[in-house]
């Protein structure tokens, strides 16, 4: 603390981060990146823009990857908004959409980071505890007065996939506030709400090239909605940074949606990576919360989970484990090649057997 920092700075309470270790042959499953490299076409793009270009300005409305992102999805460009990772997205949401005098509806176990866009943004937080099952019961949010509501489908960190006709339902039943569902993991197993925010004008779908299309490095994310929640938005990025979006990640970030063979092989790589780690798992004790995304959320009946994730890190293996009230016994295991997975699963054999 300084005598020179503001007061909202003394009363922030900073996300932490999955930890990036610089240290060489670790077995990294803690942050939910894809195991395979960007699409060879993404990095093509990257490289050929590597050039005396860089020395203009990018195009601060990053025009070809709003056309490329609406062009994939099949909706029009005034209905998509990009930004430097859709952390970034999302604050620019949390401002723009959700700052309002009543509470922000979200789950007790969510992304971790709305709780702090909350305290930076003075929006009161509304907590809406999962169900035993560890599921959003759209139940719990239907009348409730609220200023927005937000959650991750499938939720993080559990992989629970929310069906889209339980999303829809909840549109239905909240017309008054804005529902933003950040589909993060969506690619891994769910389906997407863009497909209805034509007929629900209150709908944000928010997404990432950070996980399913292997680019966490590049920041990219995006949001879906109706063309007034996508102004909005802009209004509060060209009041904050006019060019979040720079050439590199631009001209990656169209490259990689043009390259859809590559990104269904890589998806259909991690599911059949989970199914067998799932099963794997099982075999050892663990519980493991069914998932839609590219991770597992599991507990093991007999083992503490801390001391699991200490273990496996002296063998070398990096998961994440969450210190928070009713899933402090579950670790978060991202779905590494089937040689990481395998690795993971030879490490738990020993610890487990002892
Ligand atoms: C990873 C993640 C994000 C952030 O993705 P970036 O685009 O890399 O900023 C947002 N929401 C959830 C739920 C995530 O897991």
């Amino acid at each position: 603390m300084s005598r020179f920092w503001s007061d909202v700075v003394k009363g922030l309470t900073p996300y932490v981060p999955g930890e990036q270790p610089k240290l060489a042959n670790l077995v990294k499953l803690n942050t939910n990146e894809n195991p395979y490299g960007p699409s060879p076409k993404a990095l093509a793009a990257i490289a050929a823009e590597a050039s005396d270009a860089l020395r203009l300005y990018p195009d601060p409305n990053a025009d070809r990857l709003k056309s490329a992102i609406a062009s994939y999805h099949g909706i029009r460009p005034a209905q998509v908004f990009v930004g430097n990772g859709s952390d970034e997205v999302l604050a620019h949401v949390f401002m723009a959409l959700l700052k309002h005098p009543a509470p922000l509806l979200f789950p007790d176990i969510s992304y971790s980071f709305y709780p702090v866009y909350c305290g930076l943004y003075e929006i009161e937080a509304g907590i809406v505890p999962l169900d035993a099952n560890y599921e959003i019961r759209v139940d719990d949010y239907i009348g409730r007065a609220n200023g927005g509501i937000i959650f991750p489908n499938p939720n993080a960190p559990t992989g629970r996939l929310l069906a889209l006709s339980e999303i829809e339902r909840l549109l239905q039943h909240n017309t008054g506030s804005v529902v933003v569902v950040d589909e993060a993991y969506v690619d891994f197993g769910g389906e997407s709400a863009i497909a209805l925010i034509d007929r629900y004008p209150n709908l944000l779908v928010v997404q990432t090239l950070s996980k399913s299309r292997s680019l966490a490095g590049l920041r990219v994310g995006f949001a879906a909605g109706h063309p007034e929640l996508i102004e909005a938005l802009e209004r509060v990025k060209n009041s904050f940074n006019s060019y979040p979006l720079d050439r590199l990640a631009i001209a990656g970030a169209v490259a990689a949606y043009e390259d859809e063979e590559y990104f269904q092989a890589c998806c259909a790589k991690v599911v059949a990576s989970r199914e067998r780690l799932n099963d794997a798992l099982a075999e050892l004790g663990f519980k493991v919360l069914p998932s839609a995304a590219n991770f597992v959320f599991a507990q093991h009946p007999q083992h503490d989970a801390a001391e699991l994730a200490r273990q496996l890190r002296e063998r070398s293996i990096i998961v994440r484990h969450f210190r928070q009230p009713r899933i402090d016994q579950f670790l978060r295991i991202t779905i590494g090649t089937d040689a990481q997975c395998d690795a993971l699963i030879d490490a738990l054999k020993e610890i487990v057997a002892n």
